[in-house]
């Protein structure tokens, strides 16, 4: 009795980590990743399934998941181009 329950902490959730892995657009399997240059000049984004590939320019506020939605925007434009 007595006893204050103790409060939830809330704890400062340490950074999630990028998700590297994506979904391909073409074939459908989650073997699309994105790999920033070392000299951070291009980004390439490739299923390594069906090879599927896009060369991004580097953007220092972009994330992976950014990437990858230039990557799905080109290629619906190729699609649409098709
Ligand atoms: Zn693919």
């Amino acid at each position: 009795m007595g006893r204050r329950k103790s409060r939830k902490k809330i704890r400062a959730r340490p950074r999630r980590t990028l998700p590297k892995i994506f979904q391909c657009p073409k074939c459908g399997t989650s073997s699309v990743s994105v790999n920033i240059a070392k000299n951070k000049e291009s980004v390439q984004v490739v299923c390594t399934l069906c090879g599927l590939f896009a060369n991004l320019e580097y953007r220092e506020f972009y994330q992976t998941v950014d990437y990858y939605a230039r990557f799905l925007d080109l290629y619906e434009k190729q699609m649409a181009e098709v």
